[in-house]
């Protein structure tokens, strides 16, 4: 039994904590976009959701990501962020396998 520190972060969807890697990191960047940040290193206030489709939806009907990112969302970037939320999915997905495997 290796200790390990696994830093744990909040989905702001369905509030559950969850090891950082298993969340996808929306981040809303210094000029005030908000894009998904696969790379967890962009600077800006970021929001963090599972990488799940569902909650990206909950996060979109109850504003849980207007107000994590202290910014109204505007609906064009909530379709854009759909788009490429799922086109990240299996990247995201496929990562984490990796990462699990290396253990
Ligand atoms: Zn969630």
């Amino acid at each position: 039994m290796k200790p390990r520190k696994v830093p744990l972060r909040k989905c702001v969807a369905c509030q559950q904590m969850m090891p950082k890697k298993e969340l996808i990191r929306v981040v809303k960047t210094p000029q005030d976009e908000v894009q998904i940040d696969l790379t967890g290193k962009k600077s800006g206030r970021g929001a963090y959701l599972c990488g799940k489709l569902a909650c990206f939806k909950l996060a979109h009907k109850s504003k849980a990501l207007d107000r994590a990112l202290k910014q109204a969302v505007h609906a064009d970037i909530y379709q854009q962020l759909a788009q490429d939320f799922i086109r990240v999915e299996d990247d995201f997905l496929a990562n984490k396998e990796r990462d699990e495997d290396e253990e």
